[in-house]
């Protein structure tokens, strides 16, 4: 049995990332992985502007100002945002401007209004500004033709609008991963169907198609695969062939019903893992097949089925999407206000909800039973501490590791 790191480590050591590119209006490229370095022929700021409402003036003309001795300027133009200037502004002159409008030649610094005193066509200047005050030079925060976005970062709201502002309507993005999913297990309903004595329902095709869509996957569902050999063997055959990755749930313990890894065997894959010293989920089944393909088998509990999304699947995914720096399981260090009790043999994950409190993180349980067959108390758990191998209690007040999900 492999330690949790040593998984991580053997999965995304498999995980190759994807690089076909394709391309995306604008509008769909928001969670997208960009696959090219972006660059604008344009200058940002696009060209002189002032940051502030205000008087656009000559320093030379107002650096000797003050309340004992206000210079007067006369008033040639009035500029708001979006307006073109007309006129040069000469010794003596001033134009009226508004934050971002374009500073118009002959002016290089700008008054604030709140420094001013207006009268008819003159305008006060009250104190003296510094020389270039207010003034956003073009091309002061990007210069055309530089790097503007790199490839392999994720498109997320500050992404889209640079994207807008350099008028990139055509977005290259890595194509998203296609993972194919099936719930193995002769109990398995759909949740249309009618409730027999004995049958289960099948949460987890919900549960990995959720997850998997707010990872970016493209999400192939095969359903209710019954726990058949043959069956098996077929659904993962033309699941290998139309997908990146494959996972299903249940069917990879020692029960006799459990046919998962025989069947990876027999379609040739490289199997790399079969179980982890965690609780919740301890069988899993990784293994690999040509062109880079993976196979995950998960057990079928539902809560294991979450924690080895959590732990393991997120940052693979994230790898395998092309994301450059893709994100680790952010663990962070905090205190329990619940007692969290372990057999101490595996890493235990336990579920539950954390919250900031003065700089500090504080873990609390999930009420109701903390068994794995029990999804109802997943509901709006943030957190899961992790309670190590060798320790079998953390008292109520001390440090533990906490993983955010
Ligand atoms: P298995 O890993 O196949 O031994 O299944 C372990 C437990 O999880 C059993 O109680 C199954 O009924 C349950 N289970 C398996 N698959 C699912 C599923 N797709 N949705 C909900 N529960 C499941
Ligand atoms: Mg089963």
């Amino acid at each position: 049995m492999k330690s949790v790191t040593e998984v991580e480590k053997i999965i995304l050591d498999l995980v190759e990332p994807l690089t076909q590119t394709v391309s995306v209006s604008l509008k769909e490229a928001h969670n997208r992985i960009l696959a090219e370095d972006i660059s604008s022929g344009l200058d940002f700021p696009y060209w002189d502007n002032s940051a502030m409402d205000g008087y656009a003036v000559k320093f030379d003309d107002v650096k000797n100002a003050c309340s004992d001795n206000p210079i007067s300027l006369k008033i040639v133009e009035e500029i708001p945002a979006g307006y073109c200037p007309q006129k040069s502004i000469e010794k003596g002159e001033t134009a009226r401007i508004f934050t971002g409008g374009m500073i118009p030649s002959g002016a290089d610094t700008i008054v604030i209004q709140e420094e001013t005193e207006r009268k008819q066509g003159q305008v006060l200047v009250l104190s003296a500004p510094k020389e270039n005050h207010f003034v956003r030079r073009q091309g002061s925060y990007y210069r055309a033709g530089d790097c503007l976005l790199s490839k392999g970062i994720k498109i997320n709201a500050p992404e889209m609008a640079i994207l807008a502002t350099a008028q990139c309507l055509n977005v290259p993005v890595i194509r998203s991963p296609i993972i194919a999913i099936l719930s193995t297990g002769d109990e398995l309903i759909t949740p249309e169907m009618t409730l027999q004595r004995g049958q289960i329902i099948d949460s987890n095709q919900y549960l990995l198609t959720s997850f998997l869509e707010q990872n970016g996957v493209q999400v192939l569902s095969l359903g209710i695969i019954p726990d058949n050999f043959d069956t098996l063997k077929k659904a993962v055959t033309s699941s290998l062939e139309k997908a990146d990755w494959v996972i299903s749930t249940g069917g990879v313990s020692v029960g006799e019903y459990d046919y998962v890894d025989q069947v990876l065997d027999e379609l040739g894959g490289e199997i790399k893992v079969t179980t982890v010293k965690s609780k919740p989920g301890k069988p899993l089944t990784v293994a690999s097949f040509r062109d880079h393909k993976l196979y995950f088998g998960i057990p079928g509990n539902p809560v294991s089925t979450m924690v080895t999304c959590w732990r393991f699947l997120q940052t693979a995914i994230a790898k395998l999407s092309g994301e450059k720096n893709y994100p680790l399981p952010k663990i962070v260090k905090g205190i329990t206000n619940s007692q969290l009790s372990s057999q101490g043999t595996r890493e235990s994950y336990i579920w539950g909800n954390v919250s900031l409190i003065q700089g500090h993180y504080q873990f609390t349980v999930a009420s109701g039973s903390s068994n794995s067959g029990n999804l109802v108390n997943l509901q709006g758990v943030n957190a899961l501490a992790i309670v190590p191998i060798g320790t079998n209690l953390i008292e109520i007040g001390n440090d533990v590791q906490i993983m955010l999900v």
